[in-house]
C-alpha cells in the first residue's frame, strides 16, 4: 500500500488548449489512460465520447459567443426556447454573451425546439468541431441566419471582464487528489461538471498502479501515534482483501471492501461563482478538516488570481 497527501491544482494552461485536448485531458481522468496522450489522439478520443454518449466528458469543453445583428424576435425566440445549461447574458441591445459547455451545446440542438440563434450557434461550432455534431446533424447544412454575427470570445478577453460577467463566463477546473469521502461531498455541489477516476475501470493490481492501492494520509492522526497505526493497520487489511477478490472478480465487484481513505483523482470544473460558492461552504471551521485542507489553499491561490472575485 502506498499512502500520499492530498493536493489539488488549478488547470490554468489547460484552458489555452482546444477543446479536444481539454476534453481529453479530462476524460482520461476517469481510466487513468494519460499515457495514451499523443498529438493526434485528441480527435478520436471526443469522437469516440460523443458516439457513445459519454455526455459528462463533453462538459469539459466550454465556450463563449458574442452574437450580434439580432432582431428582437430573433432574441426572444432564443429565450423562449429555454435551453438549459447555457449561462446567457444579454451584453447591449441585441447582443448576446452566451457561454456553455459542447454537451450544452449539443443538447441545445437536439432537444430544443429550433430557433435563429440555436441554428447559428450549431452551424459555427458544428463547422469548426464537425466531430462533436457528427451524431446529432450535419453542421453545413444547419442555415446560420445572414444577421447574426457570430465571434468567439477568447479566453484572454474573458479574463478583461469585471465584477458578475467574470464570475459568470469564466470557466476554471481543479483537479484534486483527495480520499473518497472528499468527492463524494464534491460532487454535491450541482451546478459543476465532474470526472473522478473510476474504481470499477482500475485495477489496482496493475502495473501502473504499482500493483498497490494508494490511500490519503488522514489528518486526524499523527504518524507516531496508536491511532494512526490502527489505521494503517485496516489499511493494509482492506489491500490484501481486494487484492485477493481481484485474483477472481472484477474490479467493480473487488472495489465494494474498498474504503473512504482511498486516494481518487476529480476534476471539478465551473465558473467563479460556483467556486466562491463552494469556497463559502468548504473553507469555514464547521466544514470537513479533509475538505478544508484542499480548499484553504485553493481559496487562498484563487483570490491572488482574482481579488475582485474571491
Ligand atoms: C458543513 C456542511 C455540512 C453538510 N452536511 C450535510 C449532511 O449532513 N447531509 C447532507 O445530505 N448534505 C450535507 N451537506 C451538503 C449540503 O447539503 C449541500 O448539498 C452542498 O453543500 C451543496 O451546496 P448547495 O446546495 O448550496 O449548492 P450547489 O449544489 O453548489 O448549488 C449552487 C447553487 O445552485 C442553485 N441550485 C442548484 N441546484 C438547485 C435546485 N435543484 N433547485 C434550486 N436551486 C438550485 C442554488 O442557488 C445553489 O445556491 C453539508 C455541507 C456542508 C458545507
Amino acid at each position: 500500500m502506498f499512502i500520499t497527501k492530498p493536493s489539488y491544482t488549478i488547470l490554468h494552461e489547460l484552458d489555452r488548449q482546444s477543446l479536444p485536448v481539454r476534453i481529453e485531458y479530462s476524460g482520461r481522468i476517469c481510466y487513468k489512460s494519460e499515457d495514451r496522450i499523443d498529438e493526434t489522439s485528441a480527435i478520436p478520443f471526443v469522437r469516440k465520447m460523443a458516439d457513445y454518449g459519454h455526455n459528462s466528458v463533453l462538459e469539459m469543453g466550454v465556450i463563449t459567443f458574442r452574437l450580434s445583428g439580432l432582431s428582437s424576435e430573433q432574441v426572444t425566440a432564443f429565450y423562449r426556447c429555454q435551453p438549459k445549461y447555457l449561462n446567457i447574458e444579454i451584453e447591449a441591445d441585441n447582443t448576446l454573451l452566451i457561454t456553455g459547455s459542447i454537451r450544452g451545446y449539443r443538447e441545445m440542438f437536439v432537444n430544443h425546439k429550433q430557433n435563429d440563434v440555436t441554428l447559428a450557434l450549431t452551424n459555427f461550432l458544428g463547422n469548426r468541431h464537425p466531430y462533436f455534431f457528427e451524431t446529432v446533424c450535419r453542421p453545413e447544412q444547419v442555415d446560420a441566419p445572414k444577421n447574426i454575427v457570430v465571434e468567439k470570445i477568447e479566453l484572454e478577453q474573458i479574463e478583461q471582464f469585471e465584477g458578475d460577467r467574470l464570475a459568470l463566463h469564466r470557466y476554471l477546473g481543479v483537479r484534486f487528489i483527495v480520499n473518497r469521502a472528499v468527492t463524494h461531498e464534491l460532487v454535491r455541489h450541482r451546478p459543476c461538471a465532474f470526472l473522478q477516476e473510476s474504481q470499477r475501470y482500475c485495477r489496482y493490481s496493475a502495473d501502473k498502479f504499482g500493483n498497490e492501492v494508494t490511500f490519503i494520509q488522514p489528518l486526524f492522526y499523527q504518524e507516531d501515534s496508536t491511532e494512526f497505526k490502527l489505521w494503517k493497520q485496516a489499511m493494509e487489511a482492506t489491500e490484501k482483501i481486494y487484492l485477493e477478490l481481484l485474483e477472481t472478480s472484477s474490479p467493480q465487484a473487488a472495489r465494494t471492501v474498498l474504503p473512504n481513505a482511498c486516494k481518487t483523482e476529480i476534476i471539478v470544473y465551473t465558473n467563479l461563482a460556483e467556486w466562491r460558492h463552494i469556497l463559502a461552504l468548504r473553507t469555514p471551521k464547521n466544514a470537513d478538516p479533509s475538505m478544508r485542507e484542499v480548499m484553504i489553499p485553493l481559496q487562498q491561490e484563487l483570490q491572488g488570481l482574482y481579488p475582485a472575485i474571491f
